[in-house]
This record gives C-alpha cells, sequence and structure tokens, in this order.
C-alpha cells in the first residue's frame, strides 16, 4: 500500500482540472495579448478563470492579479505594499508562525533599514489581535498575518485584526495558500487587503497562483516588462496554469462542505488512534485548525527518522523540519508554540487529500506505531 498523506505540500491535479487545462496546450494556444481570434480565445480563458477566482474569495475579478504561485504573491503582498509607500513608513507586523515566504521578504527589508515586528502566538499557535493592536504604529505601512498555518493548521482570527487595521487604515494582508477552497472565506468579511492564493494546494497545477489587491491598495509591481495584469505583474500570461487554477477553485467550491466532513471524520479518527500510542501529543489548536491536519509529536524520536521509517512502510508524510546546510532545525512554527526542543524536533505532520479513505488512514496509523516503536527501541536511551 501507497499512502500519500502530504496533502499540505501539494495536492495532484484533479483529473477535471486537468481536462479544463488540456486544450489551452493545444488548439487553444495563442497570446491573451494577441489580437487574432487564438488570442481571444486564450484571454477567454483567463477571464473565465479571473472570475473564477474572485468568486471563491468574494472579490472582483480586477481585483485578481495572477502570479507564478503563492511564494510570488506573498513576495508582491510584502514588497510591493513597502515600496509603494515609502513615505508613510518602513514599519511592518507579521507573526513569528509565517511561512518563508513572507518571512524572507521581510527580512530582506530589514535588511535595508524596516522595522518588522513578529507577533507571537500561543501554545496553540494561535495569535492574539491584541498584540497586533499593540504592535501598530503610525509609520506601519502592513500587517501580514497568514489565515492558516500549513505546519500545524491552526486558522487564525482574521476577522478580528482586519476590524483593527481597518480602523487604523493600514493594509491587511494575508497568505490564505492553505485556506482558500478549504473552508468558506469572503475578503469582505475577514477586513483584508491582499490575500495569497496558490494553485497546487487545491488540486490545480503548480507554478500558478494569484494575489487578491482590494482596489486603492498601495501595491507596487515588482514585475516589470510589459502592461499584463493591468500593469501590475509583466509578462506572458501562463494560460493553461491560470485555467487550471480557476477550474481548481471553483471546484474546491463545490466541493467545500462535503470534503470538510468526510476529511474532519478521517483525520480525528486517525489522531485518535495517533494519540493512543504512548508519548504522543497533538501539536496546535484541537478545534480551530484546518480539517485535514494531523500535527503529532513523539517524545523519544525525531521528526526526520519518523518520515524516513514511514516512507518505507508506504507512508508519505513530512516532518515539518526544515533541513538548511546539512543539519536538521526543528521547525520554527513548534519553536514559537513554546515546545521543547526535542519535541519540536520529533514532530511528524500528516496532512488528509480528497481521495484520502478510512483504510488508508487505518493503515498509516498502524505503521505510525510501527515505526514510533521502532525508533525508541534503536534509540533506548532518549526514551
Ligand atoms: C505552499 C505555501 C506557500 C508557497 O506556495 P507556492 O505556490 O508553492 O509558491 C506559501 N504559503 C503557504 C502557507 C503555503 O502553504
Amino acid at each position: 500500500m501507497r499512502v500519500y498523506l502530504d496533502h499540505a505540500a501539494t495536492t495532484p491535479v484533479d483529473a477535471r482540472v486537468l481536462e479544463a487545462m488540456l486544450p489551452y496546450f493545444s488548439e487553444r494556444c495563442g497570446n491573451a495579448s494577441s489580437l487574432h481570434s487564438f488570442g481571444q480565445e486564450a484571454r477567454a480563458g483567463v477571464d473565465t478563470a479571473r472570475a473564477q477566482v474572485a468568486a471563491a474569495i468574494g472579490a472582483r475579478p480586477a481585483e485578481i492579479v495572477f502570479t507564478s504561485g503563492a511564494t510570488e504573491a506573498d513576495n508582491l503582498a510584502v514588497l510591493g505594499t513597502a515600496l509603494a509607500q515609502e513615505e508613510r513608513g518602513r514599519h511592518i507586523v507579521t507573526s513569528a508562525i509565517e511561512h518563508s515566504a513572507v518571512l524572507e521578504p521581510c527580512r530582506f527589508l530589514e535588511a535595508r533599514g524596516y522595522t518588522v515586528t513578529y507577533v507571537p502566538v500561543d501554545g496553540r499557535g494561535l495569535i492574539d489581535p491584541d498584540d497586533v493592536r499593540r504592535a501598530l504604529r503610525p509609520d506601519t505601512v502592513l500587517v501580514t498575518i497568514m489565515a492558516a498555518n500549513n505546519e500545524i493548521g491552526t486558522v487564525q482570527p482574521v476577522a478580528d485584526i482586519g476590524r483593527l487595521t481597518r480602523e487604523r487604515g493600514v493594509p491587511f494582508h494575508t497568505d490564505a495558500t492553505q485556506m482558500v477552497g478549504t473552508l468558506p472565506m469572503r475578503v469582505d468579511e475577514l477586513g483584508v487587503d491582499l490575500l495569497s492564493i496558490s494553485g497546487h494546494k487545491r488540486y490545480g497545477p503548480k507554478g500558478v497562483g494569484a494575489l487578491y489587491v482590494r482596489r486603492g491598495t498601495p501595491c507596487r509591481r515588482l514585475q516589470h516588462g510589459g502592461e499584463h495584469e493591468r500593469g501590475r505583474r509583466g509578462g506572458t500570461e501562463n494560460v493553461p496554469g491560470i485555467v487550471g487554477l480557476g477550474a481548481a477553485l471553483h471546484l474546491a467550491g463545490a466541493l467545500m462542505e462535503e470534503e470538510r466532513r468526510r476529511v474532519e471524520a478521517l483525520r480525528d479518527r486517525l489522531v485518535a488512534t495517533a494519540l493512543e500510542i504512548p508519548g504522543a501529543r497533538l501539536n496546535g489548536d484541537p478545534a480551530r485548525r484546518l480539517p485535514n491536519n494531523a500535527n503529532l509529536s513523539f517524545e523519544g524520536t525525531d521528526g526526520q527518522s519518523l518520515v524516513i521509517g514511514l516512507d518505507l512502510q508506504g507512508v508519505a508524510a513530512s516532518s515539518g523540519s526544515a533541513c538548511s546546510s546539512g543539519s536538521v532545525e526543528p521547525s520554527h512554527v513548534l519553536l514559537a508554540l513554546g515546545l521543547a526542543p526535542e519535541l519540536a524536533g520529533a514532530a511528524v505532520r500528516l496532512t488528509l487529500g480528497r481521495r484520502t479513505t478510512e483504510a488508508e488512514v487505518d493503515f498509516a496509523a498502524a505503521m505510525l506505531r510501527q515505526v514510533v516503536t521502532g525508533l525508541r527501541r534503536g534509540a533506548p536511551s532518549r526514551v
């Protein structure tokens, strides 16, 4: 049995999405900027996708900027709003548990004279909106707080943060890569001005995403070259990818309610079984979390060995640890929760998907027990 439980890292392209994309690789091969009928067909595909992406988050089509993925969308949100407001100030508010696609552009700005406030999280990974309020300064040009965390699945109080950024007139960006298409979200209800989306996290293709930019939000382009995307991102549109992103979000919206219930029940079953293993703990918030996310630590093990051990048994998971310069470092997210480094380094993330079955979940839980037991036996001094 081979079981894929790493849907937070990427998802397979849904057959219906692939079908929608295929004509745009061949018959409808035009450049969306061309005047002839081939170009107009491509343009129509992009327009439909723009409307589908906008509908998925309650935005207007003109507020969607297609990008090469959520990493580019995050970079455009952070650097683009900073550049557009150089006169206003050089202070940014973010959280300690953001994705590197937000943290690294923030660090880039820090090295160039900006100040960044990293709001902490509690033991479950939740941000206190009052901490965001206290962090705001007259020279704050952006608040960027993710909607749901990719490692522990914690869903943040985005609407509460949106209310206070709106009161203060500060642009608010949320990286919603893990949330769009999974849980309902409307930009007006959340009070967000910028929102990042990725295709491949929602059964669409890799290498395509979008940034929602509310009308009137200061955001300078980073990619110069052409007047594509209303002058907000130069470059010939990735027409098949964009069509796939639109189809993927449209489909995710239609399946959302049923999928949420089904996947959540399977996830709860997996977590309950896994917690029967001695020395196991669930990381993140037990209730306020993405329906498909299970993140667990097992005392006396290490994340990398768990992932390798599970893979040998046919189960694909993630350690949530970043391998940098040859050494495996515990996740910055788990450390921010206050986990001891040994427990943060002993974590495994299992993320379920659209095709995950009960039999797969039970198999994964059994393999988890076997691998954990094996690792402890191999390293008795660490139990
Ligand atoms: C995957 C992910 C990204 C990066 O998305 P890409 O489209 O792969 O560039 C950014 N933020 C979060 C929260 C993610 O999960």
